[in-house]
């Protein structure tokens, strides 16, 4: 990669080796990893502050958590702890226990740190099949394993070097689990090991299924489903002050490391130049040897006004994903709040489909994050999926009235299943889809990526995604898809790419 000239002064056109949209995990991650290998790397957010769904915004005095609340990626040699230390970021990660605790009227379940207290917990339930239990949490545990260990080296993800190719067949044998269950639902290896009927296990699947690989158990591809079913136990944590504390951490790092990142400038269009790409923006033109846009495909077919085949594909399955509805409400602390920060997953009737206000994932700041409420105050952000799809065919009055059902379908869930923290509230804003169009520029306000719904056509999306010589595409619609640790491996390996490519 060639270094370009510095950037200029005001008003001056700019030059640089690659010029990344968005501020988003994406984005920042890209940015960060561009300026880690020395190239000049100019990162433009449209919003005054980074991290996009991931970000931690202020709304009357209060600094609430913009979607994602729950992160991963801090264990040693996860991406986010490496770049923590790496730039001596003042971010401070809060090991919690339990990582969340699911409430389903049927059952009250704290899952800890440990996947073998998941696993005895379940087991020491009435009538518990446990031999089948744990014959499935071993299976589970293998194909886990060697997934996970991608993660962990984003080397041995695609696109694949020789080295990387040598050492997947030594590990060919820790694979054969993933071989197994490799364009099956989640569903079906529970009916093979005979644990369909075993409700409390279904239902938690399908809670964390349907915030890890954002589909039902039923409709989950299972390595990635069983493999989300750790996403508690592999370097999970909560970020004190909220995430936009790591989202921050992560610019002054691009700017320590000679990149540039400009907030409120908005790109407005990529165009291709002889020899790379201009990039026009709110606060000037610029040229860039390559452009990493971290949008949803439907935005670059905007923003370059020209449909590929890829973003064509991309939109449409990410159209058929979710949309978030959101409560964000100040609540007045009490002693009878557990004191460090907790996640809870509710969930009014299980037989219903975990959406819709059915299912709700509440999460609490903890007593001494002082900075995110008033005194005696905490925050809590509270999500749930609604459909796309279904959006998309509604009138704008209908997905008013839609959404507003749904955010009282969500009290209502909070008033039955964690009446201890929702009737001590004493504030509440609302978000729907529409908000994060506006915020985050998501066509649409579709979040979540591409749903990991059964079928082997993903496992050819998991490349990094040029478009162009030189045009990129990162962020959750593509590579490893949603959360902030899989937009930042996706980062991660398309900067490789960019390196390769000269
Ligand atoms: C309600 C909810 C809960 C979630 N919970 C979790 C969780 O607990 N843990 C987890 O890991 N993940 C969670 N996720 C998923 C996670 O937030 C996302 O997968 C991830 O943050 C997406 O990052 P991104 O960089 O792809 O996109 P985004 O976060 O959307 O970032 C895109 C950025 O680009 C900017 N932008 C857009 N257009 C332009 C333009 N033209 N010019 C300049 N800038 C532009 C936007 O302002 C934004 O900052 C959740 C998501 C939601 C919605």
């Amino acid at each position: 990669m060639n270094r370009g000239s510095a950037p200029s002064a005001a008003g001056e056109e700019l030059r640089v080796d690659a010029c990344v949209i968005g501020a988003g995990f994406g984005g920042l991650s890209a940015a960060l990893a561009l300026a880690e290998r020395g190239a000049k790397v100019l990162l433009c957010e449209s919003l005054k502050y980074p991290g996009g769904c991931a970000s931690t915004f202020v709304r009357g005095g209060c600094r609430f958590e913009a979607g994602a609340t729950l992160f991963s990626g801090f264990d040693e040699g996860q991406p986010f702890r490496t770049w923590i230390d790496r730039h001596a970021m003042d971010v401070t990660v809060d090991p919690i226990d339990p990582m969340v605790e699911l409430r389903t009227g049927a059952m009250t379940l704290a899952v800890g740190r440990e996947r073998s207290s998941l696993i005895d917990a379940f087991c020491a339930m009435p009538d518990a099949p446990v031999d089948a239990l744990r014959r499935f949490f071993t299976e589970q545990r293998a194909v886990a394993d060697a997934l996970w260990a991608l993660f962990r080296e984003p080397a041995l993800l695609p696109p694949l070097s020789a080295r990387a190719l040598v050492a997947h067949i030594a590990r060919l044998p820790a694979y054969a689990p993933i071989l197994r269950v490799i364009g099956r639902s989640v569903r079906s290896v529970l009916a093979r090991h005979e644990l369909e009927g075993f409700e409390p296990l279904r239902q938690f699947l399908d809670a964390v299924l349907q915030i890890t690989v954002q589909t039902a158990s039923d409709d989950a591809e299972a390595p990635f489903g069983l493999s989300s079913m750790d996403y508690y136990f592999r370097g999970t944590g909560h970020v004190r002050g909220g995430i936009g504390s790591l989202a921050s951490a992560m610019v002054t790092a691009i700017e320590r490391s000679g990149g540039s990142v400009r907030m409120t400038d908005r790109v407005s269009a990529i165009e291709r130049d002889r020899d790379g790409w201009i990039v026009r923006s709110r606060r000037g033109t610029t040229r860039a040897t390559h452009v990493i846009a971290n949008v949803l495909p439907e935005a670059l077919e905007g923003l370059r006004r020209e449909r590929y085949r890829e973003t064509a594909e991309l939109a449409e399955l990410v159209a058929n994903g979710w949309g978030a509805a959101m409560l964000y409400l100040v609540i007045e602390d009490d002693p009878s709040l557990p004191s460090q920060a907790k996640h809870y997953e509710l969930v009014h009737d299980p037989s219903r489909p975990f959406t819709d206000g059915n299912h709700v994932f509440v999460s609490l700041s903890s007593r001494d994050e002082t900075e995110r409420a008033g005194p005696g105050q905490r925050t809590a952000t509270c999500s749930t999926h609604v459909y796309a799809a279904r959006l998309r065919a509604m009138t704008s009055d209908q997905q008013r009235a839609y959404i507003e059902r749904v955010q009282d379908a969500m009290r209502c869930t909070m008033r039955a299943r964690a009446s201890d923290v929702y009737e001590r509230t004493k504030r509440e804003e609302t978000a729907s889809p529409r908000t994060f169009e506006r915020f985050t520029g998501r066509p649409g306000g579709y979040v979540g990526g591409v749903p990991r719904r059964v079928g082997l056509a993903q496992y050819g999306r998991l490349w990094p995604t040029e478009l162009e010589r030189g045009l990129w595409l990162v962020g959750d619609s593509v590579g490893l898809g949603q959360s902030t640790l899989a937009t930042a491996l996706t980062a991660i390996r398309t900067v490789d790419s960019i390196a390769k490519s000269g």
